[in-house]
C-alpha cells in the first residue's frame, strides 16, 4: 500500500474549494458524470481502432444513492485506470486543475460568474464529500486500484478488488450536504445537467407496462417488468443532421426541452457549423408577447452535450435571447468571466453567425410561404424589430422580410409600403409621410378620418416602435412616420385637398381670440384650418416628435436627458364646420363659452384625454343638455 501527500502549494486545498464554490456545490455531479462519460467514450474510440482486448458493448453509467451508508456511487464501464494512472491523473493532473482554479480565482476577484463555469473536475467532489474513494480497473490487463482520500492532502493508494472494467467513485457525503442523499435531489440534478449526455445514465429501476398477452381477459392486469430507469436521451435532435429530422422530430424535441411549456413553437432553425468554430444547435421561435423581460434565459447552452447554463447573454445576440432551444459548442470558453467572454473573438463570431442564420431562415420562410409568414408576424415581430434596432447587419437583411401591417390587416414590405403611399402622403418637403396607429381602439376616430382621405394607416404597436421608426427615418431616405393623431395629419390633408376657407381674415382673428380666451389656460395651441366640412370641428393633435421622445424615454431610451417633458397639444379648429361658424356668430359670451368647452371636451374624449373630474362634469353637463 502506498500513502503519500498530494503535491500542494496551499496547505489545505479542500476547505478552499468548498468555500469558493459554495454557491454551486451541485456541479460536482455534472463533473463526475462528465469524467465517466469521457472514460466510456475513450473506450469506444479504442474499440473502434480495433484494440484487441476491448469489447464495447452497451455501457451504462450508474448513479446509486446509499442513504443508510451516507454514500453516493457513480459507476462507469469505461477505460478505468491502473495504479500508475491514478497516481498520475488523480494526484497530479487533476490536482493541477484545482490549483489553476485557485490562481484564476485570485485574478478574477469577486466575479461570481467564474465559479459556476470552472471545470474543477474530480476534486469538486470534495465540496460535498468528507471522504472520496476510487475503485477502478483498467481495460489493460492489470490489477485494480483503490484510492482513498479524506479531504486532507494525504491519500492512500493500494491494490483494489474490483473485477469488472471501469471506475466506481464513492462519495462519503459530508454532514452539511445530506441533500445529495435524497433520490429526488439527485434525479433533479441528473435531469438538469445530464439530460442529453451521450452515454445512458441509469438511476434506479422503473416499472414498465407490457402489452397484455393474447386472449387475456379485460379485468386481467397488464403484465409489468422492472427495467433500468435511464435518465437521459443520448442522441438529442441537435446532434443529428437536419436531413434526418422531420418537422415532428423538431416539435417533440421542443417538448423534451421544455416539458412545462404547452405552446407549439412557430418554427425552428437548425444550426450546424464546423468552421471557423464548432457549433450545433436548434433554435425555436416561440409565440412572443410584448413583454420583453419575462421571456429571456430560455436558450440552453451545452458543451459536448453537457448542460452548462441557460444564461446565454454575450454568446447569443441580445435580441435572440427571447428565442428558445439549444446551442452546443466545444469552442465557447466556459471557465472565464462574462466580461471576458463578451470580448472574446470566437464568441463574437458565434454571435454574428447566429444572427445571420436567423436572418437567412426568416428570408426563406417569407419567400416560401408569405401568407403563413404574415400569419405569424404578430408573434415574431418583437424579436425582429428588436434585432433591426440593435444589429445593423440584421437591419439590412430584414429589408426583405420585415413587415408593416395596416390597421386593416394588410401586410407590406417597406418597398411595397413606399409604392402604396407615395402618391398622396408627402409633406411640404416632398417627404413620404407614413401614418400609423399604435392602438386601434384609442385612436379610432383619427384612423377613420385618415382612411376617409384614402390613406393607408399602419398598425405599429410594439413597445419599441418609437425607436424603430427613428431608425427607419434616419436610414431610409425621405421618409417620416406620423401617428394618426399627430400634427402631421393636418399638413397632409391640406395638401391633398387645398380647402378654401369660408371665413374672412377678420373673422378668423376674431374666432381665434374667442377660442383662446375660452380654452387658453388649458395649454392648447389653437390652430385654424379650413378642412372638409364633414371632418370634426375640433381635433386635438400632438406633435409627433415630442410624443415619440416621451415614449422612447419610457422604454429605456432616455439618452437625451429630457426629464419630465410637458404634454403639448394642438387644438385644430375646422373653420369650414357648421358648428364653428355658430360659435363665431353666437351673441352672448356665456353661450359661446359653453359651446367651445363642450366641443373641446368632445375632442378630448375622442383622444382619450378626458378623465376624472373633467369627465364627470362633462357627463353631467351632457345629461342636462339632452333633458
Ligand atoms: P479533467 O476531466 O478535466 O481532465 P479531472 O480532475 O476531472 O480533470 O480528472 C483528471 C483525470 O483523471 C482525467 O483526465 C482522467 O484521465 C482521469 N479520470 C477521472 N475520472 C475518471 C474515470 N471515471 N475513469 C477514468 N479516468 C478518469
Amino acid at each position: 500500500m502506498a500513502t503519500g501527500k498530494i503535491n500542494v502549494s496551499v496547505e489545505n486545498i479542500f476547505p478552499l474549494i468548498k468555500k469558493f464554490l459554495y454557491s454551486d456545490h451541485e456541479i460536482f455531479l455534472r463533473e463526475l458524470i462528465s469524467n465517466a462519460t469521457d472514460a466510456t467514450l475513450k473506450l469506444k474510440h479504442l474499440s473502434s481502432l480495433g484494440e484487441a482486448k476491448v469489447s464495447y458493448g452497451n455501457p451504462l453509467i450508474e448513479v446509486k444513492v446509499d442513504k443508510k451508508g451516507k454514500k453516493l456511487h457513480i459507476i462507469d464501464q469505461g477505460i478505468g485506470m491502473t495504479q500508475e494512472e491514478v497516481k498520475k491523473y488523480i494526484n497530479e493532473v487533476a490536482f493541477s486543475g484545482a490549483e489553476e482554479f485557485l490562481d484564476k480565482y485570485k485574478d478574477a476577484g469577486k466575479d461570481a460568474g467564474i465559479i459556476g463555469h470552472f471545470g474543477l473536475g474530480f476534486y469538486s467532489s470534495f465540496m460535498v464529500a468528507k471522504k472520496v474513494e476510487i475503485l477502478t480497473k483498467s481495460y489493460k490487463d492489470e490489477p485494480a486500484a483503490h484510492w482513498s482520500c479524506d479531504g486532507s492532502p494525504e491519500f492512500s493508494l493500494k491494490k483494489g478488488k474490483k473485477e469488472t472494467r471501469g471506475t466506481e467513485i464513492i462519495l462519503h457525503i459530508a454532514d452539511d450536504s445530506t441533500e445529495f442523499l435524497e433520490d429526488q435531489r439527485i434525479r433533479e440534478l441528473l435531469t438538469k445537467y445530464n439530460k442529453f449526455m451521450p452515454i445512458p445514465i441509469k438511476f434506479g429501476m422503473r416499472t414498465e407496462t407490457l402489452p397484455k398477452p393474447e386472449g387475456a381477459k379485460e379485468e386481467d392486469p397488464a403484465p409489468t417488468k422492472e427495467v433500468d430507469d435511464i435518465i437521459n436521451n443520448p442522441t438529442p435532435a441537435w446532434t443529428k443532421k437536419p436531413t434526418e429530422l422531420k418537422e415532428e422530430d423538431y416539435k417533440s424535441f421542443y417538448r423534451e426541452l421544455y416539458p412545462m411549456q404547452f405552446d407549439e413553437p412557430l418554427f425552428n432553425i437548425h444550426l450546424n457549423v464546423d468552421y471557423p468554430f464548432n457549433l450545433t444547435g436548434i433554435l425555436y421561435f416561440p409565440k412572443l408577447t410584448n413583454d420583453l423581460n419575462i421571456q429571456k434565459d430560455r436558450i440552453q447552452l451545452y458543451q459536448n452535450q453537457v448542460f452548462v447554463t441557460d444564461n446565454v447573454e454575450g454568446i447569443v445576440p441580445e435580441f435572440l435571447t427571447m428565442l428558445r432551444g439549444v446551442i452546443d459548442s466545444p469552442d465557447i470558453p466556459l471557465n472565464v468571466s462574462r466580461s471576458y467572454l463578451q470580448a472574446d473573438g470566437a464568441v463574437k463570431k458565434i454571435s454574428s453567425y447566429i444572427s445571420r442564420k436567423v436572418a437567412d431562415k426568416l428570408t426563406s420562410l417569407f419567400k416560401e410561404n408569405r401568407e403563413d409568414f404574415e400569419a405569424k408576424w404578430n408573434d415574431i415581430k418583437i424579436v425582429i424589430e428588436y434585432g433591426m434596432l440593435s444589429d445593423d447587419k440584421f437591419f439590412e437583411k430584414a429589408e426583405t422580410f420585415a413587415l408593416y401591417p395596416t390597421v386593416d390587416g394588410k401586410y407590406f414590405t417597406f418597398e411595397e409600403l413606399k409604392e402604396k403611399t407615395t402618391a398622396l402622403q408627402t409633406d411640404k418637403d416632398d417627404k413620404l409621410v407614413v401614418l400609423y396607429a399604435s392602438d386601434k381602439e384609442a385612436q379610432h376616430s383619427y384612423i377613420e378620418a385618415a382612411k376617409a382621405k384614402g390613406f393607408e394607416v399602419l398598425l405599429m404597436d410594439s413597445p419599441i416602435v418609437g425607436h424603430l421608426l427613428q431608425k427607419l427615418e434616419t436610414s431610409k431616405e425621405k421618409v417620416s412616420f406620423a401617428r394618426v393623431d399627430a400634427d402631421h395629419l393636418d399638413n397632409l390633408i391640406k395638401k391633398e385637398e387645398t380647402q378654401i376657407s369660408k371665413l374672412s381674415d377678420e373673422e378668423k382673428e376674431q374666432l381665434k381670440a374667442q377660442i383662446e380666451e375660452a380654452v387658453g389656460e388649458k395649454g392648447y395651441t389653437v390652430q385654424l384650418e379650413p378642412m372638409d366640412s364633414q371632418a370634426a370641428p375640433f381635433i386635438i393633435t400632438e406633435p409627433e416628435f415630442m410624443r415619440r421622445m416621451k415614449e422612447m424615454q419610457q422604454t429605456g431610451g432616455g439618452m437625451f436627458g429630457m426629464g419630465n417633458m410637458p404634454d403639448m397639444f394642438n387644438l385644430v379648429v375646422n373653420t369650414n364646420h357648421e358648428l364653428v361658424s355658430e360659435i363665431l356668430h353666437t351673441k352672448t359670451a356665456k353661450k359661446r363659452g359653453r359651446l367651445i368647452n363642450q366641443s373641446l371636451d368632445l375632442a378630448r374624449l375622442s383622444k382619450g384625454l378626458l378623465k376624472g373630474e373633467a369627465l364627470t362634469n362633462f357627463i353631467k353637463r351632457s345629461y342636462e343638455m339632452v333633458k
